[in-house]
């Protein structure tokens, strides 16, 4: 079954709960609306095709913008009211179901693990050749 955890996804900080959150869409080049509902953080997540890069830009989805401004090159972009009345929903990566994030999040620890095990044999050939050189 296809959820929306099957959609590309995008990391957005949620700067009121200060933890990393993840979004998903179906098109990663289109500007969102993303909320966070347990704390009402809002951001407009935007693509500037002049820049190639994209932005978490803080708006008030209340005061109903028709524009977003880049904020490198000042760029004016329209935003459609049907992006304020769809918005996106941000979950923190805690939040998130454990396969889903099993799926999304790099496997951090077991890479942690494997530069510590390649590390301490080093140690140990060093210590070894000490020993019996
Ligand atoms: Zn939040
Ligand atoms: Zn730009």
């Amino acid at each position: 079954m296809a959820t929306e955890f099957s959609k590309d996804f995008l990391p957005e900080w949620c700067e009121r709960c200060d933890k990393q959150g993840i979004y998903f869409v179906d098109d990663t080049a289109s500007p969102y609306l993303v909320v966070h509902n347990k704390c009402g953080h809002e951001a407009l997540s935007a693509w500037c095709s002049k820049c190639q890069t994209g932005f978490a830009l803080p708006i008030k989805s209340s005061e109903q913008p028709s524009f977003w401004t880049c904020p490198t090159c000042n760029t004016k972009y329209p935003l459609s009211d049907s992006v304020l009345k769809a918005p996106i929903n941000l979950y923190l990566e805690e939040d998130l179901p454990e396969d889903v994030r099993a799926r999304i999040l790099p496997p951090k620890s077991k890479y942690a693990f494997g530069i510590n095990t390649a590390v301490w044999i080093v140690v140990a050939l060093v210590i070894l050749y000490t020993i019996f050189k």
